[in-house]
Order: structure tokens, then sequence, then C-alpha cells
């Protein structure tokens, strides 16, 4: 099986969360609670694979975002080019993590079936659960199942020699994991299966739900295919940057291949 590296890049922030908006049972609602928002680079064998996308600057400003840097220029930042970059996976369509669809012209979208149906269907006629999509990235997402560069996944695929992709659902209609072996075992980047640690680990999930039994669900999925606690990398626990060793001149970006430091 052969091994890549994972990196995890934190493109912005926001310190102004409460366990409220992070637990659907929090035990103090107002406790503060900050949130990171990333994307995820698997590299290895040849190939580079970019997960998720993250937000632009002014989807940042408009829901009140502290940004930190461009995902694509995070991206050059370790020598990544967002314009050679053949394979993105789209975690689920939610806007902080499907923004920069035009950043990469010459890739392949990896998205499954019922993301798609879910984010242009009639849930999106209910404001609740239409949130947390943006109708512009949205929108593009179209445009590139019209220019034949979306792949769709319907439930499991390999995507790359010992890499792939799960559906979940459960905090949206067809929300994937990717599944990673690395050098200290098998890693699952969760992205939003699981935002923090503590969601999965206290089994009390994240506010945002399309449907709580297949979020609980996911986080058997995930306990499963990873190799441990530490193996499961949850998408938003501003943890990750404290427990992982950093990359060397940059404050934004650790390697999840690693072992953890703390
Ligand atoms: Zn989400
Ligand atoms: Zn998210």
């Amino acid at each position: 099986m052969p091994h890549y590296e994972i990196t995890a890049l934190r493109y912005a922030t926001m310190a102004a969360r409460t366990q409220g908006d992070n637990f659907l049972y929090p035990d103090d609602h107002a406790a503060p609670m900050p949130i990171d928002y990333y994307i995820w680079v698997v590299r290895g064998e040849g190939r580079t694979i970019v997960l998720d996308i993250g937000f632009d600057e002014a989807g940042a400003k408009a829901r009140g975002r502290t940004w930190i840097a461009s995902p694509l220029d995070l991206l050059r930042g370790i020598g990544v080019d967002p314009a050679a970059v053949e394979d993105v996976v789209i975690s689920h369509m939610h806007w902080d993590h499907a923004g920069n669809l035009l950043g990469f012209p010459r890739a392949r979208f990896h998205l499954q079936e019922a993301e798609m149906a879910y984010c242009t269907g009639r849930c999106m006629c209910h404001e609740p659960l239409r949130r947390p999509f943006e109708i512009e990235y949205v929108t593009q997402a179209v445009r590139h199942v019209y220019a034949e560069r979306v792949a769709f996944h319907r439930g499991e695929a390999e995507i790359a020699p010992g890499i792939t992709l799960h559906l979940v659902g459960g905090h949206s209609g067809g929300l994937q994991i990717m599944r990673v072996p690395t050098a200290r075992g098998w890693v699952v980047l969760a992205s939003d299966a699981a935002h923090y640690w503590a969601n999965i680990r206290k089994r009390n999930p994240f506010v945002l739900l399309h449907n709580l039994e297949a979020m609980l669900e996911g986080f058997v999925t995930c306990e499963r295919l990873a190799d441990g606690p530490d193996h499961i990398i949850p998408g938003h626990d501003p943890l990750v940057m404290q427990r992982f060793p950093g990359v060397a001149g940059n404050p934004n970006a650790v390697r999840l291949d690693l072992p953890p430091i703390g």
C-alpha cells in the first residue's frame, strides 16, 4: 500500500463562537469555542489531491469570518500550483468548502451525486437548510457539471491507489469523507462529518444537520475506517493546528501523516 503525505492548511478563523454554535447539546451554551477553516492536500505516488477549497475573501467578509490567506495562495506556499492540480475532492457543497471552483482550471471535481442533488433540489426551498450554501458557488458547480468536469460518485470510490471516498451524509445530504494510507496508518479526513474531536468523542453532533441518524452513523464510519481516534481529522478544530507537527516557516500548515505531538 502506498503512503501519502497530508498537509492541513488553515485559511480562516472565527474567535467569537460558543459551544451553543458548535454542539447540538452544549454543556455550557455561552462557553467560548473558536472555529478554524481548513483545506487539505494529499501528496505522493506522483499525485496531488486537494480536499475542499475553502471560501474566498468576499465570502469571509460577507459572513464575518477572520481571513488569514487565500487557500490558493496557501497551496502555492507549499509548492502546489492550483492551475496544475488535476483532482479536487469536494466533501460537500457548503459555502466554506466550495468557494474557489474557478481557481483550479485543470481539475476534475469529485462529488457525491447525493450532494449535488441535495444542494440543487427541494431541500433548498427551506432557509435553514439553504443557509450554509452560497448560490454563486453552487451555480459554478452546475457549470462544471455541464463542462464535464465533475466526477460523480455514488457511495464508496477509490480515486487513487489506496485513497477512498465514503458517503456519510448527516451534516449535508451527500457529505463524503476521505481515507488515506500514511506511514502512521489509515487517516480519515472527516471534513464536516466531525467539526471537532469533541463532536465525535462525546457523540455530541454539530448543530447544522440534515439527518441526525446519518450524522451519528457517520461517526461510526469514521472510527471504522481510521486506525485510531487521532487518525480521524476533524474539519474545523483549532486543536489540529496545535496537535500536529508544523511546516517550517508556515504558521498555517501542519502535517497529518506524522504522529501528533500533543
Ligand atoms: Zn458543512
Ligand atoms: Zn464546514
